[in-house]
Order: structure tokens, then sequence, then C-alpha cells
């Protein structure tokens, strides 16, 4: 009987073992990755591909001008948003169908582990770094051109760089090195490395202004943000997506209201002119609307809500 006993507790003590290992094998681990990088839609014939660089954490309450820390504090709460926040860094891609257009660079290495995805977006998304004819660049901030090289040489080797004069006089100029404050050095240096791989291979053409850069896209000057800061206007039988760059840092503050600045302004007067303006079209004209840094893939339209602007994402669709 003692035996019995011994042994059938021996036996529940067993199976009891083997659920518990069963059990702790029931739920797998996390994977902790998100969605590859690319999102598509379609605009008339053209193939709009948004193209993810990554996240990265931005104290907004200390960058934030114009406004107080309390107020953005308010605005963040609004949109269920905390300081530091995940901002993204988008890349677009454009296939008119006669050229295969990148509009800014994304990262690469400039911007510390977290950016730097966006060639592996590009290739997620069926395209390689040698395809691309042409990249058009917003600025030359290190998050937009920081991906054009690597290690010394062009990323994208068949490619020709256009950016507005007015940021490549400025960014590419060893009299800005020399006159720029210590702590600011690092961005000018990161601009000339990035481009440098182009303008040594006579690949990099800057444009002035407001100029037609290939058939259905064209830039628009909206200097202020930087000194040549360029928008890029997308149109292919009647749809239109302008292509915003960094006209907004942070959309739950600066929608609803678009006088609040940012420390990486060159001119913040200028800077929050060129929005307002912009924003005013946008919700006039009805048009898609792209930014690097609203959140992935940052593409959808704008719509009047009292004193200011509320953005409204696109609606998830997969081109037919
Ligand atoms: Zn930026």
């Amino acid at each position: 009987m003692t035996l019995m006993l011994t042994i059938r507790a021996g036996a529940v003590a067993i199976a009891l073992a083997l659920f518990a290992a069963a059990a702790a094998h029931a739920a797998a681990p996390a994977v902790k990755s998100q969605a590859p990088g690319y999102y598509r839609m379609m605009l008339g014939d053209f193939e709009v591909t948004a193209l993810s660089d990554g996240t990265v954490g931005l104290e907004v309450e200390k960058l934030l001008t114009r406004t107080t820390p309390p107020q953005t504090k308010r605005a963040l709460g609004r949109a269920f948003l905390k300081d530091p926040v995940e901002t993204s860094v988008n890349g677009y891609l454009v296939n008119t169908g006669s050229k295969l257009v990148l509009i800014d660079a994304g990262a690469g290495k400039l911007f510390g582990p977290t950016l730097g995805g966006l060639v592996a977006s590009l290739k997620a998304a069926g395209y390689q770094p040698e395809q691309i004819d042409e990249i058009y660049i917003t600025h030359m901030h290190p998050d937009h051109v920081g991906g054009l090289a690597a290690d010394g040489k062009a990323v994208f080797p068949n490619a020709v760089v256009r950016a507005d004069k007015h940021d490549a006089d400025f960014w590419l100029s060893q009299k800005t090195l020399d006159a720029a404050p210590k702590d600011e050095k690092g961005f000018i240096e990161g601009a000339m490395a990035s481009l440098k791989p182009y303008v040594d291979a006579g690949k990099f053409k800057a444009f002035d202004s407001d100029t037609e850069l290939a058939p259905g896209v064209k830039a628009v000057a909206t200097h202020g943000h930087t000194p040549g800061h360029a928008i890029y206007v997308v149109e292919s039988k009647g749809q239109k997506l302008v292509l915003w760059g960094d006209l907004i840092h942070v959309a739950a503050v600066q929608f609803p209201n678009p006088a609040v600045t940012i420390k990486f302004d060159s001119d913040s007067k200028a800077a929050a002119a060129q929005r307002k303006k912009a924003f005013a079209d946008a919700a006039k004209g009805g048009y898609w609307v792209g930014a690097a840094h609203l959140a992935f893939p940052g593409i959808g339209h704008l719509r009047t809500e009292s004193s200011g602007y509320a953005f409204v994402p696109a609606n998830y669709s997969v081109p037919r």
C-alpha cells in the first residue's frame, strides 16, 4: 500500500513536471521586430513607395521653439504620446515608368544605430540601389543625406543627386564649416562626406529654386528650415502628392499649431511661414501629402480643424 502510494505520487510528480515543461514551451518568444519598412500606393500612372529608414527618439519638449514645454506636453498627451517621441525617418521612391527617383536617402550611419535602414527597406520593396536613376534631396541635414554614402563610396552608384543650390552653397562650403560653432560642425561635415562621392564623379547637380526635374516631378523652393529646403510635387493623371521633407517634425504639435518651430531650423520665422503656406494649400487642394518625420508611411491628407489642421493618414490599400 505504501509502495503503491509512493509509485502513484511519483507518477503524479512526473506528470506535473511534464505539464510544466509543456507549459514553458507553449508561449513562443516575442520576435520584437517590425514588418518590412515599405508602403506602396499608386498615384495615377506612378508607383510611390514610402521607405522607412527607422525611428529615433526626439526630446521634443526641449527641441520645439515658439512654444513652452508644458504646452508641448499637453499636445503630445492629446495624441497619446510622451517625450521623447519615437519619430519616423522616411524616404520616398517614385517610379514614373521612365525614371526611378528616390526622395531623401535617410541617415546612413550619421544619426545613431536605430536609423540607416532605408536600403534594407528598398530591397524589401523589390528594388536595388543600383536601379535608382535620380535622388532629390529636400535638404542636407544628416537624416536626409547620410544614406547617400557608406565608407566614402556612393550607395547609389548609378544615381545623379539633385538639391537646391542654396543648400549646396551653404552645407558644402568650407567657409560655412570654418565659421560654424564647434557643436554644429558635425552636420556640415556629414553633408560634405555624404555628397562627396557624387560631387567627385560629376553626379551632383544643384538646381535653383522652383525647377521641373523629371516629367511629373518638380522642386518647389521652401527655404527656411535650411537655406535651400525644397519640397517635391509629384503629379500623374491629375493625382498629386507633395513631399514636404522637414516642413513638419512633430505632427501632434505642429498640425494643430503650425507656428511652433524647432531648434534645427536655420531661420525659424521663414520655416513657420513656409509650413503655414504649405498647410493652407494642402487643405485647400485636397491632394496627398507626405513628410519625412510623420509616422511611417507618413502619407495622408490635410483638413482644417479649429484654428489649425488635422492630418488624415492614408487608408491602408493594396495596389492592384
Ligand atoms: Zn529631418
